[in-house]
């Protein structure tokens, strides 16, 4: 809004006005979606680039919107932490994820990405407990991706909320590494089991020597302190190549796959060399 002479503001000009109405038309889609079971779940894997397997997938959510086709997570997941969504999507999510995981076969994990904001809420370990329990996935297959902005809110409640879910036995995953600030004192204020080295690094890995230099020390770092290092967004072999040589366990990207819905999901690696 532009200030007038008078020094008060005018709200509502037209353009502002159309923005307006296009966020309230989206809270309410977002609303009613759920229930319309408007959300799916796409599966991408994770791959074990050093024993050449895939050691689970990330569940992604997707909603495909009656009239605008598929909405992106980066637009919507945004709007449904503020209207206080997110708790209830979450919780779906949880419960789709332990359900469509407990059909792979034994040792695949699957990965759920959580909000901050579903911290704040005291039923987040009642409900994986319950998701696991109704599925019948074993603990250890399911890993629950945090971002450091989790950490970054009420430090002594979100502590005791990770140790609760450790104790259920899941594992837990940092997400989008080195993008945050201060990263370094969130490694050592919880034993995560993974570090998810962000997409950022890993596109100008081969072009940029201070990103291979960074990749390389999150490795040996992650490394040294028994965790496991996954590099995000691979989309070329020269990329893999690299994070191979820097010593990272795992890789995920377009190179390897892309997110799929659970009916097509494929289990090994070079199906073609199957019988
Ligand atoms: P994220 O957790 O960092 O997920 C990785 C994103 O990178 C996904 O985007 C994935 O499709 C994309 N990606 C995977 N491989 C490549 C690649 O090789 N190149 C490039 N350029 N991109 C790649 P997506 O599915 O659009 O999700 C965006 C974000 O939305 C996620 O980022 C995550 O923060 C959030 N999100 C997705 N599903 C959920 C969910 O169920 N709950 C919550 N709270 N957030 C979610
Ligand atoms: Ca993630
Ligand atoms: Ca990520
Ligand atoms: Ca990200």
């Amino acid at each position: 809004a532009k200030s007038d002479r008078r020094g008060t503001y005018r709200f509502f000009e037209p353009e502002m006005d159309a923005q307006l109405q296009a966020r309230r038309l989206l809270e309410a889609d977002l609303r009613k979606a759920l229930a319309n079971k408007e959300f799916t779940l796409a599966y991408q894997p994770e791959i074990n680039i050093r024993r050449h397997e895939i050691s689970g997938f990330e569940a992604l959510l997707r909603w495909k919107h009656p009239e605008r086709g598929m909405v992106s997570p980066a637009e919507f997941i945004p709007v449904a932490e503020d209207i206080g969504l997110i708790s209830a999507l979450g919780e779906w999510v949880i419960e789709q994820a332990c359900q469509e995981a407990a059909q792979w076969p034994d040792g695949i994990k699957v990965a759920v990405n959580l909000s901050p904001v579903q911290f704040r809420n005291r039923t987040l370990v009642e409900t994986v407990d319950r998701a696991l329990t109704q599925s019948g996935l074993c603990p250890s297959r399911l890993e629950l991706e945090i971002t450091e902005s989790v950490l970054l809110q009420d430090n002594e409640m979100t502590l005791a909320t990770l140790h609760q879910l450790r104790r259920l036995g899941v594992c837990i995953a940092m997400d989008d590494f080195g993008t945050g600030y201060s990263s370094l004192s969130y490694l050592r204020s919880f034993p995560f089991d993974k570090i998810k080295i962000d997409q950022s690094f890993i596109r100008e890995l081969t072009s940029r020597a201070d990103c291979l230099a960074i990749v390389q020390s999150i490795t040996r770092l992650g490394s040294s302190l028994g965790m496991i290092t996954t590099a995000e967004g691979v989309e070329t072999e020269e990329q893999y190549r690299h994070l191979l040589a820097a010593g990272c366990t795992e890789a995920q990207g377009y190179y390897f796959g892309y997110p799929l819905p659970a009916q097509d999901l494929v289990f090994s690696l070079y199906p073609e060399k199957q019988p």
